[in-house]
């Protein structure tokens, strides 16, 4: 069995959860304090309000202990505002990143809410045909040597692997296909 926790600060927790139910040998916990940290083998840092969560994960002591979760190697997986938090560095400096993965990323990057959209991605490693909800969705600027960059619309990198470190612009939780929620948990 897996133990996966998902960041129950603010945003997209409920569905995290109700997808994680729907693989086989998962076990998912509710993450607010750092002790709940102990035992996992991934967390999951969900989509919301980049700012909020940024503000809420320092209120709640959980900033160094979340990046010494992932130095253990252990899995995170960074979805829309997640993957803000992941980055190393934003266009918008107001939030406090946790600098788990080295990329900069372009914050509400495809626009406002009215220009968030639908789409199929076809992401190498992972699957074909894989709908992708974007949300005032940011994307990945630049990327370090060490980023895999795993999927791209209109050039703009929105999906990514660093070791441990797995971030998409969009909602996998929002589908019904759990391909990329299950390419998660085996990595960790
Ligand atoms: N635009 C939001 C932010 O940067 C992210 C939106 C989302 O997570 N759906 O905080």
């Amino acid at each position: 069995v897996k133990y996966i926790g998902v960041l129950n600060l603010q945003g997209a927790v409920s569905e995290h959860i109700l997808m994680l139910n729907s693989i086989d040998n998962v076990q998912a916990t509710l993450v607010q304090k750092p002790e709940q940290l102990a035992n996992l083998d991934g967390l999951i840092i969900p989509g919301g309000e980049s700012t909020t969560i940024s503000r809420l994960i320092k209120q709640n002591g959980l900033l160094t202990p979340i990046q010494q979760f992932a130095k253990q190697g252990k899995g995170i997986l960074g979805t829309c505002a997640g993957l803000v938090l992941c980055g190393k560095t934003t266009t918008h400096n107001e939030v406090e990143l946790l600098d788990l993965m080295d990329i900069c990323v372009e914050r509400n990057g495809f626009g406002r809410q009215i220009n968030s959209f639908e789409t199929i991605l076809d992401i190498p490693t992972i699957g074909e045909q894989i709908p992708a909800v974007f949300i005032r969705a940011p994307y990945i600027a630049k990327a370090g040597e060490q980023v895999n960059q795993l999927a791209f619309i209109d050039n703009h990198c929105v999906m990514a692997q660093q070791d441990n470190i797995l971030t998409c612009s969009f909602h996998p939780e929002l589908t019904v296909d759990n391909r990329i929620m299950r390419y998660f948990v085996d990595r960790c």
